[in-house]
């Protein structure tokens, strides 16, 4: 299959990719590692009549942990975020999530903003950003907006990217102290989209008692849905809490619809099931964290999944 006749563009500067994105408008696509925009002109389900690739643009190629979190860059693929040890210190969750996207093969050219970017209601990066009420820094000539991501994110396949505008960047908050993370999904194939996964995050205060409990789910709704399941734990210890309550609470708020993948009853039962083990995984990390000297990382357990990336 081939994709229908586009102007190719390939600029060396943040400026000037700029430049052509304003002069072009509506009618341009940013390509960033093209994992989902190529297969997608090539079946033609879009025909923008400029492709902007930015893969020249170097200095958007960074992943960097400040005392905040991490940022990442247009350019930063995958792999490179998932591979990040500072980054992988500071928000764990990035490596928890991006484990479960595709394989490694398309991590090494995928990018993590293109991900959030092209909004799939079905990709994990989605929902690590909403979990940790993450940014997306959109860049157009002459100015530059943050935008948070419950703005971020406006329908399947949809976000708030203006014509003649490009994200930059993407910002990841480093979660509270004592605050464990985790994220699950199932999948019909191992590297498929997900019929549903969750991201949870579990705050514990200095007696290992939950103060909060989130979640976001997806694939159970057209932007990722953060869920507060706080009041289904609140004041448990960790490690007798009823997680399974936080898991109805989190299946009674969702309205998934059926689709050929599974049936809305179906995604309703994994987001309960998914949502109890979820959130009880954050918790352990959240206790071990608390016990853990200052200074010394997360488990090492991810590095060993599907071995190097290269
Ligand atoms: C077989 C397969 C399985 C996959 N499985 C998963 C999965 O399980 N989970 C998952 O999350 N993803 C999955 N993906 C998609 C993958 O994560 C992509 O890398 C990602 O969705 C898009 O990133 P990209 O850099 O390839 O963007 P591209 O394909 O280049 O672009 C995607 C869209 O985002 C826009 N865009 C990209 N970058 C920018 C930017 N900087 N500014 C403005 N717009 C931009 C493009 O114009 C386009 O509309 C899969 C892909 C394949 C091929």
């Amino acid at each position: 299959m081939k994709p229908p006749a586009f102007q190719y563009h390939a600029p060396r500067s943040l400026p000037e990719a700029l430049e052509i994105l304003n002069r072009v408008g509506h009618d341009a696509k940013v390509l960033a590692g093209g994992q989902s925009l190529i297969p997608i002109l090539n079946m033609r389900l879009a025909a923008p009549g400029h492709l902007v690739d930015i893969n020249g643009l170097s200095e958007l190629s960074f992943v960097r942990t400040d005392v905040g979190g991490v940022r990442v860059g247009a350019l930063a693929r995958h792999s490179e975020v998932e591979h990040d040890g500072a980054a992988h210190s500071a928000v764990p969750l990035l490596r928890q999530g991006l484990r479960h996207v595709a394989h490694p093969v398309i991590r090494n050219r995928g990018t993590t903003v293109g991900s959030l970017a092209h909004a799939d209601p079905s990709g994990e990066m989605t929902a690590v950003l909403t979990l940790l009420d993450g940014s997306v820094e959109l860049a157009r000539q002459g100015g530059v907006r943050t935008v948070g991501a419950a703005e971020f994110f406006v329908g399947p396949l949809e976000s708030c990217v203006e014509p003649g505008e490009m994200a930059v960047s993407a910002y990841f908050p480093r979660p509270p102290e004592r605050t464990g993370t985790e994220f699950v999904e199932v999948a019909r194939r191992h590297g498929d989209y997900a019929m549903c996964g969750v991201a949870a995050a579990v705050t514990l205060d200095e007696d290992l008692r939950i103060v909060r409990a989130r979640a976001v789910c997806l694939s159970v709704s057209p932007v990722p849905l953060p869920l507060d399941l706080t009041e289904a734990v609140a004041g448990a210890a960790f490690d007798t809490a009823r997680w399974d309550a936080a898991g109805e609470l989190a299946a009674e708020r969702i309205d998934p619809e059926p689709d050929i993948h599974a049936s809305a009853d179906y995604r309703r039962h994994l987001a309960r099931v998914l949502t109890t083990r979820a959130v009880r995984a954050a918790a352990v990390r959240g206790a071990e964290s608390a016990a853990r000297p200052a200074g010394i990382d997360d488990d090492t357990s991810d590095d060993q999944q599907e071995g190097g990336h290269r």
